[in-house]
C-alpha cells in the first residue's frame, strides 16, 4: 500500500499562539512528508508487506525484514507519531472529561500530579523524541511513556493515547530552546475528547 501524508483538521494558523501557521506548515508539509515519502521508498523494495497496514508494519516490527526495519522504524513511525499528533490537537483544545480523565485519575490520582510527571519526563528526555501518553494492556491502566527518536509504543506493545512532540523542529522557530515552555504551551491545544476516543478504541 502506499501511504500518504494526511490533510491537517485544521487551517494552518489555526493553533496559534501555540503553533505558528509557519511552524506548522513545515513541520507537516516538510517533515511529516519527508517521513512519509521515505517509508515508501523503503517499502517499495519489499512487496511483501504491501497489504500490512502502518499500525501492523509497527507492531509487528520485530518481524520486518531486516533491510527495511530501520526504515520502517523511524520512518513508519514518524509518519504514525505525527498523524496522533495533529489528531490529538485542535484550536484551544478541549477539556479533559469522560473516560480518559477517569483512567488519568486511577493511575496519578489528580490531573495536577499527571501533568507534572509528563513535564518532568518530557523535559527530561535526552536529544529528540517523543513523551506520550499510552494504555498498556498488561497493566490494565494508562501510563506515561518516553522513547527516543521516532520509536512507536505500538513496537513496545503499548497503545498511544497522545503525545507531545519533543524534537527541535517542533518548537524551536517559536520557543528556542526552551523545551519547558513548549510542554506549558501545548497543553492548552490538546483535544482531550479525541482522547477519550483514542483510549476507548485501544481497550476494546
Ligand atoms: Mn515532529
Amino acid at each position: 500500500m502506499k501511504h500518504e501524508l494526511p490533510p491537517l483538521p485544521y487551517a494552518l494558523d489555526a493553533l496559534q499562539p501555540v503553533i505558528s501557521g509557519e511552524a506548522l506548515g513545515f513541520h507537516h508539509g516538510k517533515h511529516h512528508k519527508t517521513y512519509v515519502d521515505k517509508l515508501n521508498e523503503a517499502l517499495s523494495k519489499v512487496p511483501q508487506y504491501d497489504d500490512w497496514s502502518l499500525e501492523r508494519l509497527l507492531t509487528d516490527l520485530d518481524a520486518v525484514d531486516p533491510s527495511v526495519r530501520t526504515a520502517v522504524r523511524n520512518h513508519g513511525g514518524g509518519h504514525h507519531n505525527h498523524s496522533l499528533f495533529w489528531r490529538t490537537m485542535c484550536p484551544g483544545g478541549a477539556p479533559l472529561g469522560g473516560e480518559i480523565r477517569k483512567a488519568i485519575e486511577s493511575s496519578y490520582g489528580d490531573f495536577g500530579t499527571f501533568q507534572s510527571a509528563f513535564e518532568k519526563d518530557a523535559a527530561g528526555l535526552f536529544g529528540s523524541g517523543w513523551t506520550f501518553l499510552v494504555w498498556n494492556p498488561a497493566h490494565g491502566k494508562v501510563e506515561i511513556e518516553s522513547l527516543p527518536n521516532q520509536d512507536s509504543p505500538l513496537s513496545k506493545g503499548t497503545t498511544p493515547l497522545m503525545l507531545c512532540d519533543l524534537w527541535e523542529h517542533a518548537y524551536y522557530l517559536q520557543f528556542r530552546n526552551l523545551r519547558p515552555d513548549w510542554i506549558k504551551a501545548w497543553w492548552g491545544i490538546v483535544d482531550w475528547r479525541a482522547v477519550d476516543a483514542n483510549l476507548s478504541a485501544a481497550r476494546t
